[in-house]
């Protein structure tokens, strides 16, 4: 079996796995309880909230703790979205989004708030003039992700922050939910950041919004006094205690697992280049994790298909919209409907290896052959 689809979702490392077996073994309190038990409970996850802020060098900054990026996503855009409609009811993003994104502000449009999607050039950078331009004194929020799921475009978040930063009724948020674990970036350019833990060798089902101290928003999901005013219900302990440790080991040689990416990277372009034909979509400075390419002697599925019956895993667009025949993505880079339909992600992680590249390779150009 050769997993090449990291980014889709990533198996749980083996640490996680054992500090979760004993952190079952010594806690199992409601931590929203007041009693002794249920204090050494919050203990433990103010210990993790408190690892996962340090980790991202997050100060002056507050966790709520969700099921996953969707909906710290959901949140974080409703939430603004429904809390500031008063000041305004327009938003800016990109067409780059992931599929979470899309679909809430589709919802948001449809509760009548106007949104507006922001040019990117030809690498993928968001046009910063036209950002501008599409301020208003309605904009209320912009969201734009830090690393596309499907291309790996880094978006550099710092020049859009010096730009919303002028406006203080805007609130800036970005999903960077596949940039967490896998860039070293100031995080706080941003007032609000998703991410979920099984993207970085952690447990689906939990995932978080981090948000500045000062940000209000309206919740998703109403209960009793909990963790976070902005959703109620028993916090899932033992997820939040695997977040922390997901994210404390990711970032442990963080440089060494970088390296190892950027070179097996190197190697699958370079050799991708040698298969006729075959089109490199992710840009070169594109995260090393992610890399998209078209055969366009073929369809997507085809080709995916054919992989998987030989034991290979990758993906067509991002696993949430996989069931779309071509990648929205890649069309808005590319503006080639071909290399859309016929697109595929590998997305690889220090754990993978080069003769797993190999293999790849040869069932590809076994492939291109025959069509
Ligand atoms: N945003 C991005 C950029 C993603 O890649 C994903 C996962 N495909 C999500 C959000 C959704 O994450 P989750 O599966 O945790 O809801």
């Amino acid at each position: 079996m050769i997993y090449l689809d990291y980014s889709a979702t990533t198996p749980v490392s083996r640490k996680v796995l054992e500090e979760d077996a004993l952190f079952h073994q010594r806690s199992f309190a409601n931590c929203n309880s007041i009693h002794a038990l249920g204090k050494a409970a919050l203990e433990e996850v103010d210990k993790a909230t408190n690892t996962i802020l340090d980790k991202l060098n997050l100060k002056d900054y507050s966790i709520t703790y969700t099921s996953g990026a969707t909906e710290s996503n959901n949140l974080a855009l409703k939430g603004i979205a429904y809390i500031n409609k008063e000041q305004g009811k327009h938003i800016i993003t990109t067409a780059f989004e992931h599929g979470s994104i899309v679909s809430c502000l589709n919802y948001l449009a449809n509760q009548g708030f106007e949104i507006d999607i922001v040019d990117i050039d030809d690498q993928g950078q968001v046009d910063l003039r036209h950002l501008q331009s599409l301020i208003t004194d309605q904009t209320i929020l912009v969201s734009i992700g830090a690393v596309n799921s499907e291309l790996g475009i880094i978006q550099d978040l710092k020049k859009i922050k010096d730009i919303t930063s002028q406006y203080p009724n805007i609130t800036f948020h970005s999903d960077m939910t596949q940039a967490v674990g896998k860039i070293k970036t100031d995080f706080s350019v941003v007032d609000l950041l998703s991410f979920s833990g099984h993207k970085i060798y952690g447990f689906k089902g939990i995932g978080a919004l981090i948000h500045r101290k000062n940000i209000d928003l309206r919740p998703l999901i109403h209960g009793g006094k909990s963790l976070s005013k902005y959703r109620g219900g028993t916090p899932p302990t033992s997820l939040i205690y695997s977040l922390a440790i997901a994210l404390e080991d990711i970032y442990k040689n963080f440089e060494e697992k970088e390296e190892k990416v950027k070179k097996l990277n190197l190697y699958l372009r370079n050799q991708l280049k040698t298969i006729k034909n075959v089109f490199i979509n992710s840009p070169m400075n594109a995260l090393a994790n992610i890399l998209n390419f078209s055969l366009i002697s073929s369809t997507s599925h085809q080709v995916q298909k054919y992989l998987s019956d030989k034991e290979i895993y990758v993906s067509t667009t991002s696993a949430c919209s996989s069931n779309q025949g071509f990648s929205r993505v890649v069309k808005v880079l590319t503006k080639d409907d071909l290399r859309s339909q016929s697109s595929i992600r590998v997305s690889i992680s220090h754990l993978s290896e080069k003769t797993e590249i190999d293999a790849l390779i040869n069932a590809l150009e076994a492939y291109d052959e025959s069509c």
